[in-house]
């Protein structure tokens, strides 16, 4: 399935009667056209950088109510940091064991896999773990 694009997201919380600050649009519309997983504090060093002025806790609690409206998805890792997806939609990642980066596995077969089996899929969490590129070549220089 696709992922929900920026316009469309704000256009179905404005039909639901959700207004958003221009701070929240802001995080909103970084994370839905990335392709990457950043943290919260990569969040908020980007948009202090592009609007100034907000703080890492108000940058934490949009993260957590757009989390909770299901638009965006939050990927903890136990201990470390956790990562936000603009991808709502069920999908795959890669996990760099070394720097942390995220990609998304896009795979037919993930979501083919209930069929014929009578259950009906609601939810699913698979990680592939390895080193990304960047990775593999320091890897190689070391
Ligand atoms: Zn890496
Ligand atoms: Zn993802």
């Amino acid at each position: 399935m696709q992922r929900s694009g920026y316009q469309q997201t704000i256009a179905e919380l404005r039909a639901n009667g959700v207004r958003l600050t221009p701070q929240r649009q802001w995080i909103l519309r970084y994370l839905k056209e990335t392709e990457e997983h950043p943290t919260a504090d990569e969040i908020f060093r980007e948009i202090n950088q592009a609007l100034g002025g907000i703080s890492l806790a108000t940058v934490y609690n949009t993260l957590h109510t757009f989390a909770e409206m299901g638009i965006i998805r939050e990927l903890s890792y136990g201990d470390k940091l956790s990562r936000y997806d603009g991808n709502e939609k069920e999908h795959a990642h890669f996990v760099c064991e070394s720097c942390g980066q995220i990609a998304n596995v896009e795979s037919p077969v993930l979501s083919g896999v209930s069929t014929g089996s009578g259950f009906q899929m609601r939810s699913y969490r698979i990680e592939f773990y390895g080193l990304c590129e960047d990775c593999q070549v320091s890897a190689k220089t070391c």
